[in-house]
């Protein structure tokens, strides 16, 4: 299927969470066999060589990492809201319209020198995967870059993450 048949599988909902907000609803998309497995298969051709780790940002994150890491042969690396992971852990804080959220990773989830493609299903500000960027970088491992199933180009996540030395690709952009 072509970006352009994927972009029909996603739904828009108008006014979630809040009003005025469109919210792209990427499960639609997932709920269809060959769109779901079409959409991975763009993500994946548009990157080069093997990460060693795909990192997901919780929640819908996990789903696009998990599918691309299968792809590509990669590890997958869980990068969960705070509270949530056993063992030991290393936080970064990013800002939200209201207040701020938290991001953690396990302290010895990417060896130093690790190569890691960060995954989301959704670029807005880039705000969380900049949080997951400096999680992975602290860990003393390289991100090799970002993918996202759809880019809000108007918030300025891409252009944010291209500041930082992360190259962005996303499926379907939302203008
Ligand atoms: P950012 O941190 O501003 O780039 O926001 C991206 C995060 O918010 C991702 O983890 C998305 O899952 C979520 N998000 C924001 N807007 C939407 C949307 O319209 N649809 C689905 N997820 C969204």
């Amino acid at each position: 299927m072509t970006p352009d048949q994927l972009r029909t599988l996603v739904r828009t909902i108008p006014d979630h969470p809040k009003p005025g907000i469109l919210f792209r609803d990427v499960t639609t998309l997932l709920l269809h066999a060959e769109g779901f497995a079409a959409a991975i298969d763009h993500l994946a051709d548009s990157v080069s060589g093997r990460p060693d780790l795909v990192a997901g940002m919780e929640a819908r994150g996990f789903v696009v990492a998990t599918a691309l890491a299968l792809k590509l042969g990669a590890g997958l690396l869980l990068i969960r809201k705070d509270g949530k992971l056993p063992g030991a852990t290393i936080a970064e804080d990013y800002a939200l319209e209201y207040g701020t959220d938290r991001l953690t990773m396990h302290v010895d989830a990417c060896a130093p020198g690790a190569t890691v493609l960060l995954a989301d299903d959704l670029l807005a500000t880039g705000g969380t995967a900049l949080a997951a960027a400096r999680l992975v970088r602290r860990a003393g491992a390289q991100v090799t870059g970002a993918r996202f199933l759809i880019d809000l180009p108007d918030l300025g996540g891409a252009t944010r993450l291209e500041a930082a030395d992360i190259h962005t690709h996303s499926l379907l952009s939302y203008a």
